[in-house]
C-alpha cells in the first residue's frame, strides 16, 4: 500500500463542505452590527434544547466556564468536595478547584473509562456537594447507578459532556440525566465553532436562570430573577430583559457572575452545524466499527460498545501495552495519533495532596499507561482507514 498522511483531526474538510452555507450566515451576522446575544443566540438555545430533549440550553464562552458558573449555581465553594473522575481532560477538575472546592478522585471502569459507581460511595463525606461524572470520548457513564447514589446521600450530578454531544444512554440524550450538565463548542469536539463556545443545560428553572444571570454579570431582569430564586427580596421592574442597551435594567447587578457569553457569529455557525450532528456522528460510529471489525483476533483492545447507549466516538482509543511505540510507529508512517490522557488528573502536579501518589487509582493509571487515539472524524475516507488498519496490523509490540 502507498504510503499517505492522516491527520489526527482535519477540520478543513468540513470547512469546505460547509463552506458555500457558512459564509453568508457568517457575513449577515457581520452586517447586522449585533455581535453578542440577540436573535442567532436565542434560536441556537431553543435548538438545542429541542435536539437535546431539555427544559433550558444557556450558551456561555466555553466548556470550562460552563461547568464554573453551574458549579457556583449551585452554591458550591470554599469547604465543599465534588467528586469526580482522573481519566479526563483538565478542566473537569480545574473547574471544581476554581470555584474553592476540593476535586476528589474516584477510580473508573476499565470498559467505560468512566466513574465506576461502586467505588463512588467510599469516597462521600460530610463535604460532599456533588458528582461529576466525565461521558469521556463520547462513552455515557453508568448514570442510572451514579444517580441513585446521589440520591441516597441527597448529591447534585453535574454531567461532563463536553466530549458526547448525541450521545444517548438508555434511549435519552446524554446532558440530560443529571441536574445539570456542561457542552463544550470548541472547534474539536463533535459540534465545534470557529472559536470557543460552551452550553449548560438543565431542567431546573431556577438553576437556569441563575446560570443565565451569571454568564452576564448577574445584571438585568435575569439577575432580578436569579436572586429572587436564591431567596433575596427584590423588586421586579416592569420590563423585558430585552435590548441589553437600552435596558433600565443593565446596571443593576444583583449577584457575582462573569462575563461568558457566546458570540453571535458562533452561533450563526452552529444553527448551520447542528443539523449535521447527527450524520457527523454516524460517520463517526461507522468508522468505529470499521475499525473494530478489521481488528478482530489482533492483539489490540478495541472500546466497548453497549446496546442500551449510543456512544458518540469523540475518540476512538485503542488499547495496547506498546502505547509509546505504537504510536512512533505509526507517526512514522504518517499516521497522527492522540495519547490522551497521558496524565491521570491525580498524579498532575497542582492536584498533588494526600492520596493522591502513584497505585491510588489503579484503573485510571493503566487506561493512561495503554489508549492510543485514532483518526475518527467523519471525513476520514475508507482508503485512509485501509492504510491505517494495515499500518496497525504491521505493528510488531
Ligand atoms: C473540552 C473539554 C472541556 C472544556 O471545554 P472548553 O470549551 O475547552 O473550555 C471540559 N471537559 C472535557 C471532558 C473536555 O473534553
Amino acid at each position: 500500500m502507498e504510503s499517505m498522511k492522516i491527520p489526527l483531526l482535519d477540520l478543513q474538510r468540513q470547512y469546505k463542505q460547509l463552506k458555500d452555507e457558512l459564509e453568508p450566515v457568517m457575513l449577515e451576522t457581520l452586517a447586522s452590527g449585533g455581535y453578542i446575544q440577540g436573535p442567532r443566540v436565542m434560536h441556537l438555545e431553543q435548538s438545542l434544547c429541542d435536539y437535546l430533549g431539555v427544559r433550558h440550553a444557556v450558551t456561555v464562552g466555553n466548556g470550562t466556564d460552563a461547568l464554573v458558573i453551574v458549579l457556583k449555581a449551585m452554591g458550591i465553594g470554599a469547604g465543599d468536595e465534588v467528586i469526580t473522575t482522573p481519566f479526563t481532560f483538565f478542566a473537569t477538575a480545574e473547574s471544581i478547584a476554581a470555584v474553592g472546592a476540593v476535586p476528589v478522585f474516584c477510580d473508573v471502569c476499565e470498559d467505560t473509562f468512566n466513574l465506576d459507581p461502586e467505588k463512588l460511595e467510599e469516597k462521600i463525606t460530610k463535604k460532599t456537594k456533588a458528582i461529576m461524572p466525565v461521558h469521556i470520548f463520547g462513552q455515557p457513564a453508568d448514570m442510572a447507578e451514579i444517580d441513585a447514589v446521589a440520591k441516597k446521600y441527597g448529591l447534585r450530578v453535574i454531567e461532563d459532556a463536553c466530549q458526547a454531544i448525541g450521545a444517548e444512554y438508555k434511549g435519552e440524550k446524554i446532558g440530560t440525566l443529571g441536574d445539570a450538565a456542561c457542552f463544550s463548542f470548541f472547534p474539536t469536539k463533535n459540534l465545534g465553532c470557529f472559536g470557543d463556545g460552551g452550553l449548560i443545560t438543565t431542567n431546573d428553572d431556577d438553576l437556569a436562570i441563575i446560570c443565565r444571570a451569571m454568564r452576564e454579570h448577574g445584571s438585568g431582569k435575569n439577575g432580578a430573577l436569579a436572586a429572587k430564586a436564591m431567596g433575596q427580596s427584590v423588586e421586579l421592574l416592569d420590563v423585558e430583559q430585552g435590548d441589553l442597551l437600552y435596558n433600565p435594567y443593565k446596571y443593576f447587578n444583583y449577584l457575582i457572575g462573569c462575563n461568558s457569553r457566546l458570540d453571535a457569529v458562533q452561533a450563526a455557525v452552529l444553527n448551520v452545524k447542528l443539523s449535521y450532528l447527527d450524520s457527523w456522528n454516524k460517520k463517526r460510529a461507522e468508522h468505529a466499527e470499521y475499525y473494530t471489525k478489521a481488528l478482530i483476533g489482533s492483539a489490540y483492545r478495541t472500546p466497548t460498545v453497549f446496546e442500551d447507549r449510543k456512544h458518540c466516538f469523540h475518540q476512538y482509543a485503542l488499547r495496547t501495552d506498546h502505547k509509546d511505540a505504537l504510536a512512533d510507529f505509526l507517526a512514522e508512517n504518517g499516521i497522527a495519533s492522540g495519547a490522551f490522557y497521558p496524565v491521570p488528573l491525580h498524579l498532575q502536579k497542582v492536584f498533588e495532596g494526600p492520596g493522591y501518589q502513584k497505585g491510588a487509582f489503579p484503573v485510571a493509571e493503566k487506561i493512561c499507561a495503554q489508549t492510543v487515539c485514532l483518526p475518527i472524524f467523519p471525513e476520514l475516507t475508507e482508503e485512509e482507514q485501509d492504510y491505517i488498519i494495515d499500518i496497525l496490523k504491521k505493528f510488531k509490540g
